[in-house]
């Protein structure tokens, strides 16, 4: 096995944060979402907040993996109100624009140190941001339209209410 470079190592256990911290983010989201009686929006972060436990996880197997040392870091507070929906999910929005920065910066981190194991890896996120990107992007589209309306944020609420766990995320 080629040498696991301290400096990947510790960008990586700096990602592992960040995606738990997605994670955190968006149980808050749902908690809010819950709060306002919208639990389909709720359940819809209960499903992001889920998956991103499960990038945490990739990046905590890859480690190990590796034959490095995973070492976790402390949790901030996430956000817990939000002004409407529209602002809860610019937020959400503006969070994954966040996540894809990390993402590109631990990808230089890992290309300088010419780690390919952790290039091939991060090649997987660097296409997952676009994906999130768009999804959150379509979500904040479709509630500006809806423009606090009741009946369309329900009609919202009830097609968000439909996202079932991914397979193979
Ligand atoms: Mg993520």
């Amino acid at each position: 096995m080629t040498m696991f470079d301290e400096a990947v190592q510790a960008a990586i256990n700096e990602q592992i944060k960040v995606e738990l911290h997605s994670a955190y983010t968006y149980l808050s989201m749902a908690a809010y979402f819950e709060s306002i009686n919208l639990s389909g929006f709720a359940s819809w972060f209960i499903m992001q907040s889920q998956e991103e436990v499960k990038h945490a996880m990739k990046f905590f197997t890859f480690v190990n993996d590796r034959g490095g040392r995973v070492v976790l870091h402390p949790l901030e507070q996430p956000e817990v109100e939000f002004a409407s929906p529209l602002i809860a999910f610019e937020a959400a929005l503006e969070h994954e624009r966040s996540v894809t920065a990390s993402i590109h910066r631990l990808y230089e981190v890992a290309a300088k140190h010419n780690d390919y194991a952790a290039q091939v890896l991060l090649n997987w996120f660097v296409e997952e941001q676009v994906e999130e990107e768009k999804t959150a992007g379509d979500i904040v589209a479709q509630l500006q339209l809806a423009d606090g309306h009741s009946a369309a944020l329900l009609m919202l609420d009830k097609q968000l209410g439909t996202r079932t766990p991914e397979e193979h995320p």
